[in-house]
């Protein structure tokens, strides 16, 4: 018999709200890439609720170095997936992991254009009216760091939060918005961890690519974002010192210029444009 009350600890370098998600039954699979040592302990925890998974090719993981499982309620969910997977039919894989057609679709289109691979985050920044902090997915690479660059990243050194699992088609995708209000209540009554810290996830992002940003202890107005420190950076190195000590960023075409009490104090002039995410509660 499996347990009747869900153990989030139990499931231990798992993604919580995706644990959630497959435990009330609005994902019918999840996929999980996990590292061989706690992949042994977790296939028992598995076993013992009663789900069914499954270890599927591991070229998936971008880090080559974890294995990528499949887990369900179902064995007829596990079986759909693996052939999904197999195919290469994404949109069906994406149904069965709970994503909204509109994001499954926009990402699809992603991977199979010609475009660079790490361009999920600006090609929804480029569609989205207001930026919803609930949506917030920067510090989530799964799903999104892709070839060479990223398999030498590593992950564990940034805190991990979002609401969702997968890259939302714009950062106002209501559809998203409400897998994640519902993932943050889940959380929120099982004890999340810094998945859905607002901490994290409602302040501005100073956004270069995915190796490169910055989250800003602030809030975004017309003149940059205003901020007191950050609260994670990643890559960014010839910024840091000045990002530390300055209080207002602000970005004009290509050029990020950090200043402090309304005086500049460092101009950079990126090769894309940088971004600064409005998150905010
Ligand atoms: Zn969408």
């Amino acid at each position: 018999m499996a347990p009747v009350n869900l153990k989030l600890s139990d499931f231990s370098g798992m993604r919580a709200k995706d644990v959630l998600g497959l435990w009330y039954g609005y994902k019918k699979i999840i996929s999980a890439g996990l590292d061989p040592g706690p992949a042994k302990k977790l296939e028992k925890v598995f076993s013992g609720y009663g789900l069914v998974f499954e270890r599927i090719d591991e070229s998936y993981d971008y880090k080559g170095r974890s294995r990528t499982y499949l887990v369900a309620k179902k064995t007829s969910y596990l079986k759909a997936a693996a052939a999904a997977y197999y195919d290469s039919r994404y949109d069906a894989v994406g149904a069965l992991l709970g994503y909204p057609a509109c994001c499954v679709k926009k990402h699809n289109a992603i991977i199979r254009g010609k475009g660079p691979m790490n361009d999920f985050v600006r090609r929804s920044a480029a569609g989205t009216g207001r930026f919803r902090w609930e949506l917030n997915n920067i510090l989530d690479f799964d799903g999104r760091l892709n070839g060479e660059r990223a398999a030498g990243f590593d992950v564990s050194l940034v805190p991990h939060a979002s609401l969702i699992s997968h890259n939302p088609c714009a950062y106002d995708c209501a559809p998203s918005l409400k897998i994640a209000r519902l993932n943050l209540a889940l959380l929120r009554r099982h004890g999340a961890g810094s998945e859905a810290d607002p901490a994290l996830l409602a302040r501005p992002v100073l956004y270069a690519d995915d190796f490169n940003f910055a989250v800003l202890n602030g809030t975004s107005g017309p003149g940059g974002a205003a901020y007191s420190g950050t609260a994670c950076v990643l890559g960014l190195e010839e910024l840091r010192g000045a990002l530390g000590r300055c209080d207002l960023a602000a970005v004009s075409g290509r050029r990020l210029t950090l200043s402090r009490k309304g005086r500049p104090v460092l101009q950079k002039d990126f090769p894309v444009k940088p971004l600064l995410l409005p998150f905010a509660l």
